[in-house]
């Protein structure tokens, strides 16, 4: 059975979270997350701020696993270079039909990911 991803953040980044102002948690390329995330699947999700006690509700968020990009960013996190990151999904997608001639789309109006139906 597949494991809950446990991510654990600072406090402005999980009340970013709660509120659904951040949308993407962001880790590093590094051979341990690719270890980690590729080819593997989770249950579900779980915030934690710092790092709480078990059931510690007002510092648990639980999430649905909905995967993650890969991507170069700049975010203050790791400096003003560019960085090669994991940007998980840490919110539910709000997809939206969008017009297109040759295949139906959908755009997340949060995040702006699109998934295409042919
Ligand atoms: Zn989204």
């Amino acid at each position: 059975m597949a494991s809950d991803l446990i991510l654990h953040v600072k406090k402005e980044y999980f009340d970013e979270i709660l509120s659904g102002k951040k949308l993407f948690e962001y880790r590093r390329r590094s051979p341990y997350w690719k270890k980690r995330l590729r080819k593997k699947t989770f249950s579900a999700i779980q915030i934690c701020s710092g790092y709480p006690k078990k059931g510690d509700k007002d510092r648990i968020i639980h999430l649905k696993w909905l995967g993650f990009l890969e991507e170069t960013i700049v975010h203050p996190h790791f400096g003003k270079r560019k960085t090669s990151v994991f940007s998980i999904f840490v919110h539910e997608h709000d997809f939206k039909s969008e017009y297109s001639f040759y295949f139906d789309c959908f755009r997340c109006s949060k995040c702006g990911y699109t998934i295409y139906e042919f």
